[in-house]
């Protein structure tokens, strides 16, 4: 009896330490959840005042909850051979506990940056209240800031920073324009200052590299590197490499670009300055340049220009439902015949891109074509789009289209199933397949600039071979 009498005070001694511990790691998780929860409820209003008294309540269980193992640790712990368990008082040690309230005038008081996503058609005072900011503070942030022009045109998708205290007391606001400016309104003795000031964005070229294990995202994503790096990389290859074909497992790749910071936290991914892909053994290299506002662009170190004078698709995104081949079997006209172009499977409405600069030869309502449209471009290249739905407002014969300009929209206007773009590409008027044709390139560098190109391209291969030798120690 003895023994069971120090096992069970040992037990309520331990279990109290034990809760006490417990109550205020979790107290400690309390006051950084609550923080996560007003993050989290920055586009779910409502929400914050339930998560907190959600959290209490959870907070009692949790510290129940977490004591009775540690009973039955304990207990199995002191129990001889022999001893029956039903003899150790578990629960009523469980029942006894009370817990000290948590004091509610230091939740009041707790400072919490809260978020807000300015929506269309906001206001400062709609957001003032989806951030329940108490009445007075309201009225008198709107009566010290009914000056400030940026404060008056909010631009939905940017982000108010807030600084309140849990009882809706406004502090401070802060809110970006742009990625280089700062509106900072502090509350100093009752009145909202306006401190607007200039973020200096300082660049840092980063140097990454990566192996393809599945895919370039995955690579990029293991090599720490921003997912808008991996589609300039995959942009300016589209020529060369077909990303969702092409890749092989052990593809490597290193990449110098630019990173944006304000004092000390990334703002923003830039450019991509240089790159190499190699892709089943063989390298591919890239140098940004810009020599002026139209000649500017990605170039192999050498100065060939890596953009072609053609789209590799005239949509954006988008399948080949039918390639280019000299006998199919043709699903309207029920026989076998070549289909001397490649449809693109698409919804009625995609918008269709000029895949080069031209004039529109042809726009017009043509048989089996349907609404057709024929672009000539430079040399002996000219482009056909069939099926469309409508063309783009403005598209007439004698028109000059840039390439990417949007010209018409997918359909199923004449012979065809359902809609989808049929595009032909035609060399000297014949029909070529444009998967396979070498496309010309774009307009090469101007001699003029190819000093300054060169001085530009030099450090920055330079970089590049930096990071292969350091890779080659680290993969030896
Ligand atoms: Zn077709």
């Amino acid at each position: 009896m003895e023994k069971y009498l120090w096992i069970s005070v040992s037990t309520n001694i331990l279990s109290l330490g034990y809760t006490q511990f417990v109550y205020s790691y979790d107290k400690l998780l309390y006051s950084k959840g609550a923080e996560k929860i007003e993050h989290a409820a920055r586009q779910n209003d409502g929400t914050s005042a339930i998560s907190t008294a959600l959290m209490k309540k959870n907070l009692r269980w949790l510290v129940v909850l977490s004591s009775i193992p540690l009973f039955g640790m304990v207990a199995a712990f002191g129990i001889l051979p022999n001893t029956l368990l039903k003899d150790v008082p578990v629960q009523k040690i469980v029942l006894d506990l009370s817990l000290p309230d948590i004091p509610q005038t230091a939740d009041a008081n707790m400072k919490l940056w809260r978020q807000e996503r300015i929506q269309r058609n906001d206001s400062v005072a709609s957001l003032l209240v989806r951030l329940k900011i108490n009445n007075q503070d309201a009225t008198n942030f709107l009566r010290d800031v009914r000056n400030i022009k940026t404060m008056r045109r909010l631009i939905p998708g940017k982000t108010i920073h807030a600084q309140t205290t849990a009882a809706g007391e406004l502090l401070t606001l802060r809110y970006f324009p742009s990625e280089e400016e700062q509106l900072l309104i502090k509350k100093t003795d009752g009145v909202f200052k306006v401190d607007k000031r200039l973020i200096k964005l300082e660049t840092h070229i980063q140097m990454k590299s990566g192996v393809i294990k599945s895919s370039l995202f995955a690579a990029t994503d293991d090599a720490n590197i921003p997912d808008s790096v991996a589609i300039q990389i995959a942009d300016i290859f589209a020529f060369d490499i077909d990303f969702h074909r092409d890749l092989r497992k052990e593809d490597r790749f290193k990449v110098v670009y630019e990173s944006h910071y304000s004092r000390g936290d990334p703002i923003k991914t830039g450019r991509v300055l240089a790159v190499e892909f190699v892709n089943k053994g063989k390298p591919y290299q890239a140098v940004y340049f810009e020599a002026n506002d139209k000649e500017r662009g990605y170039y192999t170190p050498d100065g060939k220009n890596l953009r072609r004078a053609f789209l590799r698709s005239p949509l954006k995104f988008s399948r080949i439902s039918s390639g280019f081949s000299r006998s199919r079997y043709h699903p309207v006209l029920k026989k076998w015949r070549a289909h001397k172009g490649v449809d693109y499977a698409a919804p009625r409405g995609t918008p269709v891109r000029a895949t080069a600069n031209g004039t529109v030869a042809v726009s017009t309502r043509q048989g089996g074509y349907g609404k057709l449209i024929i672009l000539k471009h430079r040399g002996r290249y000219s482009t056909v789009y069939a099926h469309l739905s409508a063309f783009a407002k403005g598209l007439r014969k004698g028109r000059r289209v840039n390439q990417g300009d949007i010209i018409g929209y997918v359909g199923s206007t004449g012979l065809a199933t359902g809609p989808h773009l049929h595009y032909e590409f035609r060399v000297n008027g014949v029909q070529r397949n444009p998967q396979r044709v070498v496309m010309p390139a774009a307009i090469p560098l101007a001699a003029k600039n190819i000093a300054a190109f060169n001085k530009k391209a030099k450090p920055l291969m330079a970089r590049l071979n930096m990071l292969r030798d350091t890779n080659l120690v680290f993969l030896d």
